[in-house]
């Protein structure tokens, strides 16, 4: 596709209205384009690896509905699973034999899990998971880490990634003092200022919070010895060790990040492919923690819709498909040739550049050291990825609008599809 021909009348008028009704004209905050510029596409709908707009323009999608796509959109044995379940109505309020389903699998795939609960998003998961983290220790404090995000309870929003850092958001307004108190952060893959905030704080922290490999901030490797490093400390602390999973479960592997890098944490949270593209989250870990949640004890969490047969059927579908041999395999080399095509385009045409990709999740900073933490990731040219990302638009290349936002594939994305991204990317990049 090229430029002259890009039309997005619909979509402005579309959007136009839309910023009447709701504020900023969307429902979440980095749709709306913020930090690039531009109007953002209004989608009509989306397919395997595409999303067509409401003007008729065909893109390939690299965000996926920000990760549950992973099978492709639309995938026709998951819609036909919803289609189905949906005869038997959308929501018990009662047990479902469905749960049960979800759970063994997530039990089963990842190390960490011995018991599940299901919640409705991943902000659901996290805030949940740490008020069990505060319940287990009866301590309060919490270590989390500079540009991860972990959905967007009070506690959370402290130098944390994703939209609130794509709009420069320091705090959120309205989050007060006394629910952040207790809220540490570190550098990520920084063992000593971990190491520091423990003798620092001695016997107050509950635990440790952390995307294993960060996906909010760009796209981020912890490095050798890091996770090792944070289970040492949280052990040796008596403090839990937390993996925020909602963007790498089943995503960077099976089993996520705790099976990908070996590190067991003692809880997990999950959310995004679990649900196959409709709305779940889940927090789960060892038996004995587990066990403290409601009803089987005191710490109280609950969620009318939690657990529903629709949601949970799109999950078990998904994961039937993504368990099939070969599947991560077929993601690592379509996400190998796309990343490691983009750094090389990109050095070609003479623009420094960093990144790298680990199953179906990637990343790409115009920035020439490599990133090893949020501080990194900001000296990025950001006002190029702004140029990069509209002219990739432009060419029917859909890229998450940030620079400070992981990409994904899916196992529709095909090596066609890789080449019509490269040559995209070579036009553009030789025009900025
Ligand atoms: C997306 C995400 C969340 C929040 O999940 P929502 O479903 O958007 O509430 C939390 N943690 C991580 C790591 C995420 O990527």
């Amino acid at each position: 596709m090229i430029t002259s021909s890009f039309k997005t009348t619909k979509s402005d008028e579309i959007f136009a209205a839309a910023q009447k009704l709701m504020p900023g004209g969307v429902s979440s905050p980095v749709r709306a384009f913020k930090s690039v510029g531009g109007q953002p596409i209004v989608f009509d709908r989306v397919q395997g690896a595409y999303a067509w707009d409401v003007d008729g323009n065909r893109y390939i999608d690299y965000i996926g509905t920000w990760g549950p796509a992973i099978c492709g959109h639309a995938h026709p044995e998951v819609i036909n699973a919803i289609c189905e379940a949906a005869q038997k109505g959308t929501s018990f309020g009662a047990p479902c034999r469905l749960e049960n389903v979800l759970a063994e699998m997530v039990i089963d795939a990842v190390p960490s899990i011995e018991m599940v609960r299901f919640v409705n998003s991943g902000t659901e998961a996290c805030m949940s998971v740490l008020r069990l983290m505060r319940a287990f220790t009866g301590r309060d404090k919490l270590i989390k880490f500079e540009g991860c995000y972990h959905g967007h309870a009070d506690m959370f929003l402290v130098k944390a990634g994703s939209g609130v850092a794509t709009l420069g958001l320091p705090d959120s307004p309205g989050v007060p003092k006394s629910t952040t108190n207790n809220t540490l952060t570190a550098p990520f893959n920084n063992l000593e200022a971990v190491k520091a905030l423990f003798d620092e704080n001695p016997g107050e922290i509950a635990g440790v919070i952390l995307e294993p490999v960060v996906g909010n901030a760009g796209f981020i490797v912890p490095d050798g010895g890091f996770l090792a490093g944070l289970r040492e400390l949280t052990r040796e602390n008596n403090a839990l060790l937390v993996f925020d999973e909602v963007m790498t479960g089943f995503r960077i592997a099976y089993g996520g990040a705790q099976e990908k890098f070996g590190t067991t944490p003692d809880l997990t949270t999950l959310g995004k492919i679990i649900g196959g593209g409709l709305p779940v989250g889940a927090y789960g870990g060892r038996r004995d923690i587990m066990e403290m949640v409601a009803p089987a004890g005191p710490m109280y969490q609950a969620g009318t819709l939690s657990g529903n047969p629709l949601a949970m059927t799109a999950g078990i579908k998904t994961l039937e498909l993504l368990r099939k041999p070969g599947t991560y395999e077929q993601l690592d080399r379509v996400t190998k040739r796309l990343a490691e095509g983009l750094l090389k385009v990109a050095h070609e045409t003479g623009h420094p550049a960093c990144g790298g990709q680990i199953s179906g999740m990637f990343g790409f900073f115009f920035n020439a050291e490599p990133v090893h933490n949020y501080e990194d990731a900001k000296k990025s040219d950001l006002s190029k990825f702004s140029r990069f990302h509209r002219g990739m638009l432009e060419r029917g290349i859909y890229l998450a609008p940030s620079q400070f936002e992981a990409g994904f594939t899916s196992l529709a994305h095909t090596d066609a599809d890789v080449d019509e991204t490269l040559a995209a990317a070579r036009e553009v990049m030789t025009s900025l």
